[in-house]
């Protein structure tokens, strides 16, 4: 029995681990899925837990004026995920809840395996209100939300004790949308607060108010009755029950995804010990065809151990163009043929993409057009993508301004906003473009994920010293860093280092003097050594899980 060995259960609201299964909307699902990968590479005794999310995400759609629309294509869980043979249900809002389990198995590098867990409340026997509590991913309101959280908390540990899963260590709350899964360990161990504490730890994601669930203890009551104990007290603040202090209170050992998120999670919860854990990318599913080909060629061995990444030095330098000019060509072909933007192979080309929300500040870079226009004399080429949360309406405000502003400065600057960005684009666009702008309102950029990926494809990071960047950049040797290890909070300020660094430093580099702009990307690579998912699952285990 599998079963029987295993030691850790992480648990997710979103785990992104195939651009085919829609089950992640961003940056957390998708560092949940390289989280399992590279647990499986490493031979870890861990099996995953979330939802199944048939209609998903929704799938973007933009007009010429950049207005988003959605879509909701319905995923066929046959044949990818594998029905579980297990009957579960638990009572929420008064009736019997019953949830249909999904298995999807990921082999590591050697062969290990690791199960991941998809609840799904689309049971024949379920009211029409229920069979859709887990059909999309962040959906409806605050009970709908209260509903899918406790489906993957309670749901999830009653998942694993009739799975015979008897030998569990350590719960990892990924988040604090898994934190009802402490509520389910209360009743499991009896009340025993302290058996509780010894058995969870707990990541936290985000130092944005928005990222913190917060729930009114009145419908809490009404939808999971004799579920919620009445000593909450210390996780209640102000009338809500916060999913963050419920995690923090029940773990015994809590982090942060940066080094500059650990330090601000910690003001933001006085009180706490809150190490951090920086956030990595899984190497095989980030890299471009291209790049995993050169790559086994000079640095033979990085599958089984991405820190040989450090290597890089030994990818001649015409090698290492003639890769980046592959992964170039083939998003041009993509953004081209979709588009018809007419992109061109010898132009600088930017890339911008992430969720649409305020403070990654997507408008940054036309603070004042004019200006970038003239930087530009043509010599500028801008890809952009990102989806707003159907309901986010200034998100969606966001996505039609760079529309407006990308459509303006035409002739002066090619730009194109490609539609529907997804893990399959993700790679495209992070290997494609020749550099990844990323500016973030300091210190909001928890980690950040896509700029590890550019790098490891060998495309400096040109980014305001947030998150992962504030780690790993080395100005002016693998990327550049747009303003210093302060926050500013000033967009014009801000706007006028990354124009003056544009200005002065990329465009004559990347023009005028090819050796080292190859250089800054082969440093780029190195450095993406120390931002694998290989070496974050490492840290985990000594420093979260100790096995
Ligand atoms: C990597 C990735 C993200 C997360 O990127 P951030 O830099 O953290 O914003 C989001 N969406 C997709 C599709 C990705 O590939």
């Amino acid at each position: 029995m599998i079963n029987d060995n295993t030691k850790i259960a992480y648990f997710s609201a979103e785990i992104g681990f195939s651009p085919n299964v829609p089950t992640y909307s961003g940056g957390l699902g998708i560092l949940a899925g390289d989280h399992i990968k590279s647990a499986a590479d490493l031979g870890l005794p861990l099996c995953g837990i979330t939802l199944l999310y048939k209609e998903g995400y929704m799938k973007q759609k933009l007009d010429p004026d950049g207005k988003q629309t959605e879509d909701y294509p319905r995923f066929h869980p046959r044949p990818i995920l594998k029905p579980v043979e297990v009957d579960i249900s638990i009572k929420l809002q008064n009736r019997q809840v019953k949830i249909y389990v999904w298995r999807y198995i990921i082999e590591g590098i050697n062969g290990h395996k690791i199960p991941i867990y998809f609840l799904d409340t689309d049971h024949e026997d379920n009211t029409e209100a229920d069979r859709s509590i887990t059909s999309r991913l962040y959906s409806g309101g605050t009970k709908r939300r209260i509903l899918q959280e406790a489906i993957l908390g309670f749901g999830g540990c009653l998942v694993l004790d009739k799975l015979g899963y008897a030998k569990i260590e350590t719960y990892h709350l990924n988040e604090g949308h898994a934190a009802f899964l402490t509520l389910a360990l209360r009743e499991k161990f009896d009340h025993d607060l302290d058996k509780v504490k010894s058995h969870c730890v707990f990541t936290t994601h985000t130092p944005v108010p928005a990222g913190h669930d917060v729930f009114p203890t009145e419908i809490l009551k009404d939808i999971l009755g004799d579920l919620l104990p009445d000593d909450l007290d210390q996780s209640i603040v102000n009338g809500k029950l916060n999913m963050t202090r419920l995690a923090l209170n029940h773990s015994r050992f809590v982090n942060g995804v940066s080094k500059l998120h650990g330090e601000v999670s910690r003001q933001m919860f006085p009180g706490f010990k809150i190490k951090s854990i920086t956030n990595g990318v899984h190497h095989t599913t980030w890299t471009a065809l291209e790049t995993r080909e050169i790559f086994d060629k000079y640095i033979p061995g990085w599958r089984k151990n991405p820190l040989l990444l450090r290597d890089a030095a030994d990818i001649p330098d015409d090698v290492l163009w003639q890769m980046h000019s592959e992964n170039k060509r083939r998003l041009l072909d993509y953004a081209n043929a979709h588009m018809h933007v007419g992109f061109e192979g010898s132009r600088l080309m930017l890339g911008f993409a992430r969720r649409a929300a305020g403070y990654k500040r997507a408008m940054l870079l036309f603070k004042n057009p004019e200006r970038l226009a003239k930087i530009s004399e043509g010599r500028l080429e801008i890809v952009f993508a990102g989806k707003a949360h159907p309901k986010d309406e200034q998100g969606k405000e966001i996505i039609h301004k760079v529309v407006q502003a990308a459509n303006k400065l035409f002739g002066h600057v090619l730009i194109t906003y490609l539609e529907n960005y997804n893990m399959w684009l993700g790679r495209l666009i992070t290997s494609g473009v020749d550099v990844w702008l990323n500016t973030p309102l300091r210190p909001n950029e928890a980690s950040g994920t896509s700029g590890m990926k550019a790098a490891m494809n060998g495309v400096p990071n040109f980014s305001i010293l947030d998150g992962w960047w504030a780690e790993g950049c080395r100005d002016g040797i693998n990327g550049w860093a747009i303003g210093g290890n302060e926050n500013t909070g000033d967009d014009d300020h801000d706007a006028e280092l990354l124009y003056k660094l544009l200005e002065e430093k990329i465009i004559p580099t990347y023009y005028d003097d090819r050796d080292k702009w190859i250089s800054v990307m082969r440093e780029s690579i190195i450095t993406s050594a120390d931002f694998t998912a290989q070496r974050m699952v490492n840290d985990y285990r000594k420093l979260s899980y100790n096995c």
